[in-house]
């Protein structure tokens, strides 16, 4: 039996387990097969207050996991594939294994979306990527298209630079979504060019089993035409890891978990923090501030129902 059992493993898991840990919870932490969240997939992280001069993401995510097990945090790596809610103690199924919980709190992120187009299913990981920073060194010399308007959109082009002999950004409407900073950049950056109003209708070639082009349609002028680029990034957002807790645990309309009262779920001794309950702020530092308010909140709870 756990006191507190903590799902993902990203700043607000690894955190969470940093606080549980240290008020002697031995929290067990599930950090899911894509350990360490999105910050993973990312390069310099340079506004995480306390590294003057940058730090790597994947060196980030390192130092809070050592930190917690530090304390004493036991971190297991495992798929979850069901949760029971409805009765004390909480059970988590995790393969053969029944985990029986007190608490819990649930840090499971959010995931890349997709445009939906099966020649992109078809084509991920030859040539399609959703991580810039994971993919981007496969395609030295190439060119590319990224799609998308918002800050990862823009943020992703421009690292791509980098490596791509050109980036081409495709992005649905004629204004970006993207932050003032993001779009100053990425316009000043020679490298990158832009498709305003554009739909993308395929990505070539299925049969061929990697990219040798997009197929994209300007939504104005109805006009088609087919991008020679060997590789396409898709930035389009994010969607919250929550088919777990459908049916158990109330969620806004796009299936963000809703908190109130701190990190409280609607089911007392749940709760969640991170991205899996934001979609305003979604950075890091929110959600390892989230995240340790989901372990003083599930101490406050325990303590009051020892
Ligand atoms: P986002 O802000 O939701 O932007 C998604 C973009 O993709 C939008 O431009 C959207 O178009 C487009 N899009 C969505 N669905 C599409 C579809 N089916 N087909 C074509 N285009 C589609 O997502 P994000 O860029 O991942 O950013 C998420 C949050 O993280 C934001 O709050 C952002 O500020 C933050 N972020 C910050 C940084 C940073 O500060 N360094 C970096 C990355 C992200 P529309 O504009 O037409 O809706």
């Amino acid at each position: 039996m756990r006191d507190v059992t903590i799902i993902g493993s990203g700043p607000a898991g690894l955190t969470a387990a940093l606080y549980s840990a240290r008020a002697n919870l031995t929290p067990l932490v599930i950090e899911g097969l894509e350990a360490g969240g999105q910050l993973m997939l990312t390069t310099a992280v340079e506004n995480f207050p306390g590294f003057a001069d940058g730090i790597m993401g994947p060196d980030l995510m390192a130092a809070m996991r050592t930190q917690a097990q530090r304390f004493g945090a036991e971190i297991v790596r495992g798929h979850v594939s069901a949760v029971d809610l409805s009765v004390r103690p909480f059970t988590i199924t995790m393969g053969d294994e029944t985990i029986e919980t007190q608490t819990l709190i649930i840090a499971t992120g959010a995931s890349a979306k997709l445009l939906g187009l099966p020649s992109e299913r078809a084509l991920m990981g030859h040539g399609v990527s959703t991580c810039a920073t994971c993919d981007g060194f496969f395609f030295r010399g190439k060119p590319i298209a990224v799609i998308g308007g918002g800050d990862s959109a823009l943020e992703e082009a421009t690292f791509l630079t980098r490596f791509a002999s050109s980036v081409t950004l495709v992005h649905r409407r004629d204004t970006l979504r993207a932050s003032k900073i993001m779009q100053d950049k990425a316009m000043a950056n020679p490298k990158i060019t832009f498709e305003w109003n554009t739909d993308v209708m395929d990505v070539l070639d299925v049969d061929a089993g990697a990219v040798s082009g997009l197929v994209i349609r300007n939504n104005v002028t109805g006009v088609q035409k087919t991008l020679p680029v060997e590789g396409v990034f898709v930035a389009i957002g994010h969607t919250p890891n929550t088919s777990l807790f459908r049916g158990h645990l109330d969620m806004d309309g796009t299936g963000y978990l809703k908190t109130h009262d701190g990190s409280r779920t609607s089911i007392e001794g749940v709760f969640a923090c991170g991205d899996v309950q934001d979609h305003v702020y979604r950075q890091a530092i929110t959600a390892a501030g989230s995240g340790c308010m989901a372990s003083l909140d599930a101490e406050r709870y325990l303590a009051s129902h020892e």
